[in-house]
């Protein structure tokens, strides 16, 4: 084939004039641009360029849509919409975030313009892209997009609207309102993208968890003891929980009733384990073992860290400080972990104080004893143990906040476990 016959089969294949696509490819093979890739190029030009937007993105169902779907159209109910601040390339920008449904399915999305989306309203989204966030499709549009709102609704099988106990958030939760009390509050400064700013940040409480909270614009309704109601806030990670953030977008209202705060989760170790984390739970198993690093220690007096013959790893030869812990290993039959117990619970379980501890370290020449002491009177026993669990590549570890020998009947216990195994 000649270049006459490239471009007759060309100007058929695009219908455009045959003498327009030969001068074309005539000077491009000209500037040695390989034939190939110069019907490459004219193709682009006549060809794919303008189909696509003559017959723009497909329309596609919600369950249909992947990380690889490309760009698409989708016709949704809005179940969430919140709002959050980003710094893009140096600007602060406003963008909408929270989850789209239809008959078939859910999904995430961010919106970078405004688009006035609100819960419960019906659109069709042209030309959406799709990305995968956190493991999953996510739907994103902004200016190359068009929103419009549909007369009719549509019907889809989830809840519309944010209001969620605290239970069931999940790190990546967005547009989400809340109902809770605050248990705990204090300020904080930190060195922020804007320089040292004022945070809260705290606990907050309902009937179903406990959970940890930022509010990153403080606001005058969150007091300790206060039952609040908090609109658009969004879940993060934090230590491997969930933690609940109130930003410059949130509503905080005081509420006129008082939100009761139920007690802590009582978890296997397994189910808690696997959870990869988890705040104020409750667990109940055998001390099988006090760690090393347990009994009377020495920390660094700048870091806290635990300094082995006064070198901190960080700061080299310190005067260290003596402190208690115990690094106690529990075991329920599912799994296992370290309850970490800090000096005032290791005084009571090791009967004394640290002064006590010292004491005992010097009569004997060493200190090892303390541990010893206190691993005689747990090793063996069963304990009911609260805390908050974080899981990382050392290990699970239980930041433990109430330590007791359990008054369980095993035989109820272990009743309890197999039906839920055969459930
Ligand atoms: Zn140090």
């Amino acid at each position: 084939m000649n270049v006459d016959d490239h471009a007759e089969e060309l100007a058929s294949d695009l219908g455009v004039d045959k003498a327009e696509v030969k001068e074309n490819l005539q000077n491009l093979v000209e500037y040695s641009v390989p034939l190939e890739e110069a019907k490459r190029s004219l193709r682009r030009k006549y060809g794919e360029e303008g189909s696509s937007s003559s017959e723009g993105p497909t329309a596609v169902d919600i369950a249909d849509v992947g990380p690889d779907s490309g760009n698409v159209t989708v016709t949704v109910t809005v179940l969430t919409a919140g709002k959050r601040s980003i710094r893009y390339q140096g600007d602060d920008h406003v963008i909408g975030e929270g989850e789209l449904a239809d008959e078939t399915g859910r999904i995430s999305y961010t919106a970078w313009e405004d688009f006035g989306l609100e819960p419960g309203d019906t659109v069709t989204i042209g030309n959406a892209s799709v990305r995968e966030w956190e493991g999953q499709p996510e739907l994103n549009f902004g200016e190359s997009s068009t929103v419009t709102k549909a007369d009719d609704g549509i019907e889809v099988p989830y809840e519309v609207g944010g209001d969620r106990d605290l239970a069931v958030l999940s790190p990546g939760d967005r547009g989400r309102n809340v109902e809770a009390t605050v248990t705990e509050v204090e300020e904080r400064t930190i060195d922020g993208r804007d320089g040292e700013t004022e945070i809260l940040s705290g606990v907050l409480g309902d009937e179903t968890a406990r959970l940890p909270f930022t509010d990153w614009d403080p606001h005058g309704e969150i007091e300790e003891g206060a039952s609040i109601r908090a609109e658009d806030v969004y879940v993060r990670e934090f230590r491997g929980v969930p933690s609940v953030n109130v930003s410059e977008f949130s509503t905080v209202e005081a509420l006129d009733r008082e939100v009761e705060v139920g007690g802590p989760t009582r978890m296997a170790i397994r189910e808690a384990v696997d959870r990869g984390g988890a705040y104020d739970v409750e667990l109940v198993g055998n001390v099988i073992e006090v760690r090393d690093g347990s009994g009377l220690i020495q920390r660094c007096p700048d870091c806290g860290r635990v300094v082995q013959k006064g070198q901190c790893r960080q700061h080299g030869e310190v005067e260290a400080e003596d402190d208690l812990r115990v690094k106690a290993i529990l075991d329920d039959g599912t799994d296992t972990v370290t309850a970490i117990l800090d000096r005032d619970l290791t005084e009571d379980v090791y009967g004394g104080t640290l002064e006590d501890a010292r004491e005992q370290a010097r009569e004997a020449m060493d200190q090892s004893v303390v541990a010893e002491t206190i691993a005689e009177d747990v090793v063996g026993r069963e304990f009911r143990v609260r805390g908050h669990l974080s899981v990382d590549e050392y290990g699970a570890n239980l930041e433990t906040i109430e330590f007791a020998e359990s008054d369980d009947d095993p035989a109820a216990r272990a009743e309890a476990f197999l039906e839920e195994v055969e459930a």
